[in-house]
């Protein structure tokens, strides 16, 4: 004997976040006995601090185009034995009660610390923490039936099923190094390079900083090598370096893609998405001609009679900085008054009011993954089986954003974690009772 503890168990979970918790949950339904070993001092950590503190837990609205997967299988299928509603329930019976926002749920104290305390308690007296498990310090069976053997420098653990839970590459305070993937690897799965999604894009656009701190409704569409590759509309922040809000975040995943492919990449922004092409085309032909820049603009009250400038022409369309910042973009002055403007800078005119639809944004990559909210890319679909069980490893079963899942911005993270989690560590206790089903 070495000192360690020398503990046998019929399941370990590896990662105390949301999908491991859950696990622990889905074990323990079958009675099976299992042990959840933490990197951190603390499980849940990340769970604190979703949704703004709020955790957006979940969507009523619930597609298949909500996820991402890197091939063709379908996301809600594999949740099919315990999806949103059933997580909603689990919570609700657990007595968290839940409220929703336009489909958006969250607790119904908008406080993610009491989803991380149902966890955490729910699987009280199972927890290891402080206990990081790297791939060296894993065996794994060498031969059916024999157990998966995991030494640290505290514990020496048998176990007849291993549940993978570490979550991807986001945000190292949270405990996520992307050892999870070393350990895959190890046990014969591929990997999908894990890129940041869910983060804001960076760009070296001069002037972007006149609006900084503004945030404004709006439009992004996202562009890899000139073909559109996602869009999302909502509130856009603009920061001195960076397009940030979730509609940034929402199309983010293809700025990654694109930089790991060596790919270009911009973006477009439209500031007024709402209107339609009559109703703008209305606008721009008044304002044009209220400008002076064409005929029949010599009404008195006229922006040209009237002393206007530059910033007038755009006054109550967008926020003034995002006009400045289009001005300033074509060389042209807010203060300017417009009969005082050049031939060339009044042919700059509509170009200005363009720009406030199609307004465009080098993208030279993204705020990587301490910005990143979640991970796209890891092991495969196709690697696993409905059961969330290894097709490379029996007796190993694998959840969460590990997995080569992403979800848009809106609850759908942590719902594939979650739900994933329940259903990896209930077909776990499944395979340690030998029921063979691995089936809820
Ligand atoms: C700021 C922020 C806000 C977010 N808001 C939302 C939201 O409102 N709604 C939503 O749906 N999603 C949100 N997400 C995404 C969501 O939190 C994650 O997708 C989800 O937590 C992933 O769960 P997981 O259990 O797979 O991984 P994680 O939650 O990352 O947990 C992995 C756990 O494994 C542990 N671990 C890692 N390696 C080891 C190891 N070698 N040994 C032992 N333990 C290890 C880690 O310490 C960690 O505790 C947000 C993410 C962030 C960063």
């Amino acid at each position: 004997m070495d000192g360690r503890k020398m503990i046998t168990t019929d399941i370990v979970i590896i990662g105390g976040g949301a999908a491991g918790l859950m696990a622990a949950a889905g074990a323990g339904k079958s009675g099976a006995g299992a042990f959840l070993m933490e990197a951190l001092d603390e499980c849940a950590k990340k769970i604190h601090v979703t949704g703004n503190g709020r955790c957006n837990l979940t969507n009523l609205h619930m597609e298949e185009d909500c996820f991402f997967t890197g091939g063709k299988e379908g996301v809600l299928e594999r949740l099919s034995g315990f999806g949103h509603r059933e997580l909603m329930a689990y919570f609700e019976e657990a007595g968290v009660l839940l409220h929703d926002r336009n489909g958006y749920v969250y607790p119904r104290t908008d406080q993610a610390a009491v989803i991380a305390r149902c966890l955490v308690r729910k699987a009280k007296g199972r927890i290891l923490t402080g206990q990081r498990v790297l791939p060296s310090e894993i065996t794994f069976p060498e031969a059916p039936g024999a157990p998966f053997l995991i030494e640290t420098k505290d514990a020496a653990i048998r176990c007849r099923a291993l549940v993978l839970a570490t979550g991807g590459r986001c945000g190292q305070s949270f405990g996520c190094r992307g050892d999870g993937y070393g350990i895959a690897e190890k046990a014969g799965h591929t990997v999908r390079t894990a890129v940041p999604a869910l983060t804001p894009l960076m760009t070296d656009l001069p002037y972007l900083s006149i609006a900084a701190g503004v945030r404004a409704g709006g439009a992004i569409r996202l562009y890899r090598s000139g073909r559109l590759a996602a869009s999302a509309e909502g509130e856009i922040q603009l920061l001195s370096d960076a397009v940030s809000g979730i509609p940034a975040f929402q199309v983010s995943r293809e700025a990654s893609y694109a930089v790991l492919n060596k790919e270009t990449c911009s973006a477009v922004i439209d500031f007024l998405p709402e209107l339609s092409s009559e109703e703008w085309e209305k606008i721009r032909t008044e304002r044009l001609s209220s400008a002076g820049y064409s005929e029949g603009s010599s009404s008195p009250e006229s922006l040209f009679m009237t002393g206007g400038t530059v910033a007038d022409l755009t006054d109550g369309l967008v926020h003034p900085k995002i006009a400045s910042m289009a001005a300033r973009s074509l060389g042209l002055v807010d203060e300017k008054k417009l009969r005082n403007l050049s031939k060339e800078q009044k042919e700059l005119l509509p170009k200005l009011l363009d720009l406030l639809r199609e307004f465009p944004v080098p993208v030279r990559g993204t705020a990587g993954f301490e910005k990143a909210q979640v991970t796209a890319g890891g092991i495969p679909l196709d690697e696993i089986n409905r059961h969330f069980g290894s097709e490379k490893c029996p007796g190993l079963f694998l959840a969460g954003e590990l997995l080569d899942v992403d979800g848009l911005c809106g609850g759908y993270n942590l719902t594939w974690a979650m739900c994933s989690g329940y259903l990896a560590g209930a077909a776990a206790g499944a395979f340690v009772s030998g029921s063979g089903k691995e089936a809820l």
